[in-house]
């Protein structure tokens, strides 16, 4: 399922590209049948919706045809209680002439009425009505619409030239939104001993959120010897990355064994683009998304000492070699760094300063955890 996120919103795919190319050929070759042999049509767009539909509806339309656009715009008439709507753009004289509204979506209808009823006082020879998509559950007027592309059930669609808060006109195919988020999902951020594990502990027990540390649940299954814990062994000793396909896939594997909770908080996951990336795609096909990154900030001095000493108690092997540690440094400056961009382009980056006592740091992190 293709997933697009606009503004603030997650949309997924309802009316292919190619889909809407072969709905809009059909309506064309309609229309064309149904006119006498060398009628011009003067094909009206009622804008914004319709510019993209009325641009490629013109394109296929095989015969003679003049295209003109019309706005609905209300002011206030002479009497302040008096609204008037009139329709801004009509310059031909239409008397005589055949004439074919094209209308991107029919939902109620009102809008159209008010359009239809304009030049029905025009002396036309005929006044017909095509439209791309139709919502039959909501329209409430009597008025024969002679053409529909596609029917289609009341939700909010984008694309195609429909917007949403302006955005996505753009998108060539038309999106649906999806469920609303109901998850606080949270990547907490930070380099190697930066104190995102012993952070997570806490501010999951405080938010009731799942806490999924990649690092972890790669340790598991090296210790129980499983094949993903053979398989990422070598990479962990030399404080190498493990690849991505094996990380997002038991990353997948991890949130779908937590089927019904309140969110998550990603400890370790994303650490490339593309595991940021995968992880957006697959919580928007639940209808979710990340609510932010939220970051400890720690100099990288102060974190190897921190890592030598968590690395007399930790049983990690790449806690106790300065090599393998710089290793992992190296590995977050060039690959895991960039993510602060990443998040910050959308807004949704909070840094936070990892210095301090515990108590501390948690108290930072809440008041952004709060927020999100
Ligand atoms: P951590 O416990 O988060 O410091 O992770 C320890 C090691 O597990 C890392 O140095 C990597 O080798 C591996 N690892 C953990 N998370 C990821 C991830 N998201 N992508 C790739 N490798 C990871």
């Amino acid at each position: 399922m293709k997933i697009t996120r606009i503004h603030d919103l997650y949309f997924k795919e309802f009316v292919s590209k190619n889909e809407i190319s072969r709905i809009v050929k059909d309506l064309a070759v309609q229309v064309k049948n149904d006119l006498p042999e060398n009628e011009v049509p003067l094909f009206i767009g009622i804008l914004n919706g319709c510019f993209v539909f009325a641009a490629d509806f013109v394109r296929v339309y095989k015969g003679d045809c003049e295209i003109s656009f019309v706005k609905l715009a209300s002011y206030e008439g002479t009497s302040s209680t008096d609204k008037v709507k009139k329709l801004i753009g009509v310059n031909e004289d239409l008397e005589g002439r055949t004439v074919v509204i094209l209308e991107d979506v029919i939902d109620t209808g009102n809008t159209l009425q008010e359009i239809y009823e304009i030049f029905k006082s025009k002396n036309l020879k005929e006044l017909k009505i095509a439209t791309l998509f139709f919502k039959p559950d909501v329209y409430r007027k009597e008025l024969p619409i002679n053409y529909v592309g596609k029917s289609i059930p009341d939700s909010f669609i984008v694309g195609y030239g429909l917007d949403y808060n302006g955005y996505g006109r753009n998108l060539p195919a038309v999106y649906q939104l999806t469920t609303q988020p109901k998850m606080k999902n949270i990547v907490l951020f930070g380099p190697p001993g930066a104190g995102k594990g012993t952070q997570a502990t806490i501010l999951k027990e405080k938010y009731n959120l799942v806490h999924i540390s990649t690092g972890d649940v790669f340790r598991y299954n090296i210790k129980n010897e499983t094949e993903l814990g053979v398989l990422a062994k070598k990479y962990i000793d030399a404080g190498e990355l493990v690849p991505d396909e094996v990380t997002i896939s038991m990353l997948k594997d991890e949130v779908e064994k937590n089927v019904g909770v309140d969110g998550f908080i990603f400890d370790g996951f994303p650490r490339t683009e593309s595991q940021a990336i995968a992880l957006e795609e697959f919580l928007a096909e639940k209808g979710e998304g990340i609510n932010g990154m939220v970051a400890l900030e720690v100099h990288e001095d102060l974190l190897v000492e921190r890592i030598l000493e968590r690395g007399k108690t930790s049983g990690r092997s790449d806690d106790t070699d300065e090599e393998k540690i710089r290793n992992r440094f190296n590995e977050y400056n060039t690959k895991t760094a960039v993510l602060k961009d990443f998040y910050d382009e959308k807004g949704n980056y909070h840094g936070v300063d990892g210095v301090g006592s515990i108590e501390d740091i948690t108290e930072r992190l809440s008041e952004i955890f709060d927020k999100l």
